[in-house]
């Protein structure tokens, strides 16, 4: 069981709560906004507040930053490139121009410097703005393009509700869901009753 699922036992995970799994932190960050295929989405990043708890729950930082509405503005920009840029490599074609220029100027910022503790075991993040942890999440997804194994490995969702960006690490690379926690168990669970009816 994971810190997250630890920490939220003895309630069900609420819609607005932010996904993490096994996703990459770029991916993690476009899951943000949810829904994408139902007409209305479930917007996770709604106050300022709750980027920077993103940023404290995506291990991007220690101490939770402080975030302005027009940072705020400026991280749902990026998470749309991010989304868009997904969907382009998983359908391999090159992502838009633009997408690209908003993923450079954010990844351009510096980001957080990792701080090793005496166990020599753990880590924490220093200098922990809002533009620090978006830089974080653009070189992520730099990272991801830069490297052919896993570029030509993005899918998309298999959920049409979901639509969320995934690296397909299995081998077989026959993986449909974003998570096996959320949208793989809801297909699960969908095939079950209609095997059962
Ligand atoms: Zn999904």
């Amino acid at each position: 069981m994971s810190d997250e699922d630890g920490r939220r036992e003895g309630r069900q995970r609420a819609k607005t709560d932010f996904r993490f799994d096994d996703a990459r932190l770029c991916f993690a960050f476009a899951g943000t906004l949810a829904d994408r295929g139902k007409e209305l989405h479930v917007e996770r990043l709604a106050l300022p507040e709750d980027l920077s708890r993103w940023s404290m729950e995506s291990g991007c930082t220690t101490v939770a930053p402080r975030c302005s509405e027009a940072e705020l503005e400026g991280a749902r920009r990026l998470r749309e490139a991010i989304q868009r840029t997904g969907v382009a490599l998983a359908e391999g074609v090159p992502p838009a121009p633009e997408d690209v220029a908003v993923v450079n100027g954010a990844a351009a910022e510096a980001t957080s410097v990792p701080v090793l503790a005496a166990d020599g075991a753990s880590v924490r993040w220093d200098g922990d703005g809002i533009a620090a942890v978006l830089s974080m999440v653009a070189r992520d997804l730099i990272a991801l393009c830069a490297s052919e194994e896993q570029r030509t490995r993005v899918r998309i969702c298999g959920n049409p509700d979901c639509g969320t960006p995934f690296v397909d690490t299995s081998r077989a690379g026959a993986r449909r869901w974003c998570s096996m926690k959320t949208c793989g168990a809801l297909a699960k669970k969908r095939a079950y009753r209609a095997k059962a009816k």
